[in-house]
């Protein structure tokens, strides 16, 4: 049986836009859920629970992670390699046993990053040779305490489409693409990622980011073949035409995004194909912003990149205004992994979601917990605090609707009832110095 904790004189913030701040609170956690929440004076506190007093602090729902990728930690890297090299290094390097191992202690050290800085929920959406999967199992059988994690496995892709074809499972028809669906959940999957068009890190071409790649009949026989197990599909898709398509075939989560018109904003408010009726945003802002806006001296990325780079951000952020203006799900995604994306700092994206969208403090802090959590289909075991939820939970320093930089600065971590006490994170200098310029010179 696990220790029982009570967390006393909190300030509770639940995860829910509508609900105000309570004072003076005790929450009681026990065998991993949260067990009680109340006032000081009308909660008991078992003798043998550890109290833990929080005076002055604020705690709340741990952070979901709606988009990462584990394989990398976000320090800058080019794909810009020759084929040859690049199927040298999976098959000798990559692809052995020493190569898994080393990817697979990479993966565990991006993913506890990601918990000291109280995400306590993370879905992975494309990692190689099924480590996902494995580092899933291994924390779910308590063999180290992480953060919750629902794993994709490979992308399926198309041939010549992004991620292919070492990231990717790649198919032609819509026979190959309900086959690479059972592979991977053979394998073990929470959910399906598809890549509807391009992306921006090995794009070619300027353009190459958003171009169309699978069929409308090949995303609708991976959705129906994901949905009849009950599985969710995301779908990565950075143009508008490839937005349509991945609707129309029935995904249930866009992946970036793009601007929309009124049949893309129907189709998402109320999508048949979907598993849910209907199908979520979830925007990466911060991974596309710096190489889309910041001088190539900076980013060091290639007039390629920076190119597709602008056009998917600007597209993107349009495609969020409409989502807030229509009262479309959105969640929260950061790909942490890619280029200047770190796993701890997931705060900036919800900071350049508020600058541009002007949504409240309250929305942004429902949408990163409960809203993601519901997008996710988890929604009955985490993403509030509340009775019976899992206790997954941070305790920040100073009042996140005040200030979500507070964010930045977590206390303690809670998940599945295992505390952290003193978290702590190993930051990337070189990285950070260049957010904090981004975070100054945005509008
Ligand atoms: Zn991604």
């Amino acid at each position: 049986m696990k220790t029982g904790y009570a967390f006393k004189n909190c300030n509770v913030i639940y995860g829910e836009a509508g609900r105000g701040v309570d004072t003076h609170m005790t929450i009681l956690i026990q065998d991993g859920l949260i067990q009680e929440i109340g006032k000081a004076s009308d909660v008991a506190v078992p003798g043998h629970y550890q109290a833990i007093d929080v005076e002055g602090k604020y705690v709340m729902p741990g952070l979901i992670n709606a988009h990462v990728h584990l394989f990398a930690d976000g320090k800058p890297f080019t794909l810009s390699a020759s084929e040859g090299l690049l199927d040298f290094a999976f098959h000798h390097l990559l692809d052995t046993r020493l190569g898994r191992s080393v990817l697979k202690k990479r993966m565990k050290r991006n993913a506890l990053t990601a918990l000291h800085s109280g995400v306590t929920t993370m879905r992975s959406v494309g990692e190689f040779l099924y480590t996902d999967v494995q580092l899933r199992d291994e924390i779910k059988a308590n063999q180290f305490v992480g953060p919750n994690l629902l794993v994709s496995g490979y992308f399926l892709s198309v041939t010549g489409g992004h991620g292919a074809p070492y990231l990717a499972l790649v198919g032609d028809s819509p026979w190959e693409a309900r086959r690479n669906v059972r592979i991977n959940v053979k394998n073990g999957v929470d959910l399906i990622k598809i890549c509807v068009t391009g992306g921006v890190t090995d794009a070619r071409t300027v353009g190459e980011a958003g171009r169309l790649q699978m069929t409308e009949e090949e995303v609708a026989a991976i959705c129906e073949e994901a949905h009849k197990i009950g599985i969710r599909v995301a779908a990565h898709v950075e143009s508008t035409e490839g937005v349509r398509i991945a609707l129309k075939g029935g995904v249930d989560t866009i992946e970036h995004g793009a601007e929309m018109d009124e049949e893309i904003i129907n189709l998402y408010q109320n999508n048949p194909r979907a598993l849910k009726g209907y199908t979520a945003l979830i925007p990466t802002l911060q991974a596309a912003y710096p190489s889309a806006k910041l001088d190539l001296s900076l980013t060091k990325v290639s007039e390629t990149v920076k190119e597709n780079s602008r056009r998917v951000y600007d597209s993107m952020l349009k495609g969020v205004r409409q989502a807030v203006e229509h009262g479309i799900q959105i969640g929260v995604g950061t790909d942490a992994a890619m280029p200047y994306v770190t796993h701890y700092d997931l705060w900036r994206e919800l900071d350049h979601f508020m600058r541009q969208t002007k949504l409240n403090p309250r929305r942004i802090i429902e949408q990163v917990t409960k809203s993601n959590a519901e997008i996710l289909g988890i929604d009955h075991l985490t993403g509030s605090i509340d009775i019976g939820k899992q206790a997954d939970l941070i305790v920040l320093e100073q009042n996140p609707l005040d200030n979500i930089q507070a964010l930045a600065d977590t206390a303690m971590v809670m998940v599945r009832g295992n505390l952290i006490q003193t978290p702590s994170v190993t930051r990337i200098q070189a990285v950070d110095e260049l957010l904090d310029l981004v975070w100054t010179i945005q509008e």
